[in-house]
């Protein structure tokens, strides 16, 4: 399963578009998902998404450039396309 880290909080959790535990905040807008997706072991070593988990706690903003944003929304759409192509 995905580790991934809260946009909103920085708390470890499990899977990008999840719930989180601590602040009960699930992605809503693209931009959230955006963040959500980036802040996952698929881009970040697990001692880089403690840094950026760190960060957040210390209310610390996550600036991502309009080009990896659009890189990173079309392949959520990608993957969604291929879940829903599945079931
Ligand atoms: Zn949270």
């Amino acid at each position: 399963m995905t580790q991934a880290i809260c946009f909103n909080c920085g708390e470890i959790k499990f899977g990008s578009f999840t719930k989180c535990d601590k602040c009960c905040l699930t992605p809503a807008s693209d931009d959230d998902e955006v963040i959500s997706f980036l802040l996952t072991d698929h881009f970040y070593e697990i001692d880089e998404l403690k840094k950026l988990s760190n960060r957040i706690k210390n209310g610390a903003a996550i600036d991502i450039s309009e080009e990896i944003k659009q890189q990173v929304i079309s392949d959520i759409k990608d993957v969604r396309d291929k879940l829903e192509s599945k079931s």
